[in-house]
């Protein structure tokens, strides 16, 4: 069992910036992060909201920068899942994959998970086909590749995927969702294929690499063959390690923090995120040592 000053679930930009601010005050906060740095981030095609990007920057390549400075800090990041968050005796206990921490604080930056596609039966042949993010399909080339959605989600993975590979965008309702400009570079596109108000009937295994997609589309019923299929049909808060009840009224337990994607709705966006962070890191800063900081 180790102790530990602040816990931070998640190393996104929300739990990366919430680190380095609280260096800075002289804590020694461990991340505990599940997959990789950078989080949700790490599929962005081209941020180009995040203020000191007057060309706009990559999500990879932004994550990259967030990974060095946080280095530079000496930020500790443990790749180890939080199973669970309890509360024992005014400490927080963390079940990770390694062991259990104790820790007096904790901000939970855990972002939010893809909501999975339940409408219709994913046969198990080929799962290994079926995506809900597009980071590990950074190397895929030359591929046919079916977005489902109409949000902002699915016209980036779209935009992103159409560099090395065709796209079919499947969106059940007439209406596009996502911002016009995205709308219009997919529309652009000629790599890139909208297809709206296709409800899919059938999801089957066609060749061993490729799967039959079948619809109703405005014409009728239509099918379509493709290497491998990504949802974008929308995500939410990643709070699956706490308690029941957390959820509601965690925000009101003593030293407990959210911020992040994890607690900010529809305002999903990376600098809101950081600001969420460096937010928490002043407001522990504050509580601990009220005059330090005046
Ligand atoms: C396709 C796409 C394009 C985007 N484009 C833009 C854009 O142009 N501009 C913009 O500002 N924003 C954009 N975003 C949004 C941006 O990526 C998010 O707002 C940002 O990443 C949120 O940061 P976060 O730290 O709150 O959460 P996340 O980035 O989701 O990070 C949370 C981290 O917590 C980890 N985690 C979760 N649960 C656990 C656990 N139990 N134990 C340990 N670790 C855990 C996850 O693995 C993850 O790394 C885009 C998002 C997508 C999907």
């Amino acid at each position: 069992m180790s102790d530990v000053d602040v816990a931070i679930i998640g190393a996104g930009p929300s739990g990366i910036a919430a680190a380095i601010q609280l260096k800075r005050y002289g804590f020694e906060p461990i991340v505990f992060e599940a997959k990789r740095v950078g989080g949700l981030l790490n599929n962005a095609h081209l941020v180009e909201n995040y203020p000191g990007f007057p060309d706009g920057i990559n999500g990879a390549e932004l994550v990259k920068l967030f990974a060095r400075q946080g280095q530079n800090q000496s930020i500790k990041i443990r790749f180890e899942p939080v199973y669970s968050l309890t509360r024992h005796d005014r400490k927080f206990i963390l079940e990770t994959s390694a062991g259990t921490y104790h820790a007096k604080t904790v901000i939970v930056a855990s972002g939010t998970r893809p909501i999975m596609f339940t409408d219709i039966q994913i046969p198990e042949q080929i799962k290994d086909k079926v995506f809900y993010e597009v980071f590990g399909l950074a190397g895929v080339k030359g591929k046919t590749i079916a977005v489902i959605g109409g949000g902002d989600a699915a016209f980036d993975y779209a935009l992103n995927l159409s560099r090395h590979n065709h796209i079919t965008i499947i969106n059940r309702s007439r209406k596009i969702r996502a911002l016009p400009f995205l709308r219009e570079r997919a529309q652009a596109n000629p790599q890139i294929n909208i297809n709206l108000d296709c409800l899919l009937k059938r999801i089957r295994p066609h060749r061993p690499d490729s799967i039959e997609l079948e619809y109703q589309g405005p014409q009728g019923e239509g099918r379509l063959f493709v290497n491998l299929l990504v949802f974008a049909v929308g995500r939410k808060p990643r709070l699956d390690f706490l308690p029941p009840g957390w959820e509601t009224m965690g925000k009101e337990i003593d030293n407990l923090y959210f911020c992040g994607d994890v607690i900010n709705g529809t305002c999903r966006q990376t600098a809101i995120a950081v600001g969420d962070g460096i937010r928490v890191a002043m407001e522990i800063c504050n509580r601990s040592r009220p005059k330090e900081q005046e």
